[in-house]
């Protein structure tokens, strides 16, 4: 079973808001967002292969951010079962990958560029011990903890240049996921955790985790000059007109009847998850509060206070 399912990345949805209402941080942004769309990426393209093999008996963690010692440790994707307890850690990166654990790195070769990565499985043997440390931390004894790396990137080609065991045995492409499974049983034959145990500790792991969530007042933006209004999707043009129901773009004559949901979701991304009906009117830039407050009773809001402090949330699902 699925435990934790994977949802679009909440830091993604937050950077590619600041890359529309910002132009002028587009640049700075693009490489991040470059990067961590190829790592989600990576983890859905595991996450179809693994969705194919038989899990009726496992517990399935999606996207794990869990606090440990002031710090967090991250999982890609968590598999309980009753013998044993499997990280995997996904990569999707396009090239030739060298693994050179005796260095702990990997060398990526892309179009005669050599870059150096740190080693992917020292990162998962890392994230191993931090999770051992996490569940004696809330009082269960760690089943035997095993990991793994998966290449998401059918194009890469994957070297291991000194024939080194750990890499052959622990990196795979996703693939072939439904054959790396099954001799983690074959090795740990004494199971210990009922039904109830993964339960318990998948329930733990997913109260615990905190999903990452970059820091807007950091990235010194010039609110003084955010792209305000909604945003046609045909021309990309700001500043659609509403009229009768619909909004209307001057530039190109595109019109929508829910142009402003994407600009609602902007604005509660770089300003937080609240707006009140003057706020959404000099964000749409709509003239009428009656207007505006027809269109937001039209949104599945979660709604607080009454007259001028009545304010708008999102409700549970409307990011997805
Ligand atoms: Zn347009």
């Amino acid at each position: 079973m699925i435990g934790k399912k994977r949802e679009y990345p909440q830091d993604i949805l937050i950077l590619e808001a600041v890359s529309r209402r910002f132009p002028q941080k587009r640049a700075e942004l693009e490489k991040k967002l470059y990067r961590k769309r190829a790592g989600y990426k990576g983890e859905t393209i595991l996450d179809y292969h693994l969705a194919q093999i038989d899990h009726s008996e496992m517990v399935i963690l999606h996207d794990l951010r869990i606090p440990i010692n002031a710090t967090h440790f991250q999982i890609d994707t968590l598999i309980l079962t009753s013998c044993f307890i499997l990280i995997i850690d996904s990569k999707y990166l396009a090239g030739t990958l060298i693994f050179l654990p005796e260095f702990d790195q990997m060398l990526r070769i892309q179009n005669d560029i050599e870059e150096s990565f740190p080693d992917p499985i020292l990162q998962a043997k890392t994230q191993v011990s931090q999770l051992r440390t996490y569940l004696k931390k809330h009082h269960y004894t760690p089943p035997p903890l095993e990991h793994l790396v998966a290449i998401s990137n059918s194009q890469s080609i994957i070297k291991n240049p000194t024939n080194n065991r750990e890499v052959s045995s622990r990196v795979f492409r996703s693939s072939s996921v439904a054959f790396k499974i099954p001799p983690f049983y074959q090795k740990h034959t004494n199971c210990h955790l009922t039904q109830n145990d993964l339960k318990k500790i998948s329930r733990q792991l997913v109260k615990s985790h905190e999903p990452f969530l970059p820091d807007i007042h950091s990235m010194s933006l010039p609110f003084d000059q955010i792209l305000q209004g909604v945003q046609c999707i045909a021309c990309e043009v700001f500043g659609m007109d509403y009229h009768q129901g619909k909004w209307h773009c001057r530039s190109c004559g595109h019109n929508s009847a829910d142009a402003h949901i994407q600009a609602l979701k902007d604005y509660f991304l770089i300003f937080g998850p609240e707006i009140t009906n003057k706020q959404f009117r000099e964000f749409m830039k709509i003239n009428s509060p009656s207007t505006a407050k027809r269109i937001l009773a039209s949104i599945d809001l979660v709604c607080t206070g009454t007259n001028k402090g009545r304010t708008y949330s999102p409700a549970k699902r409307f990011f997805d």
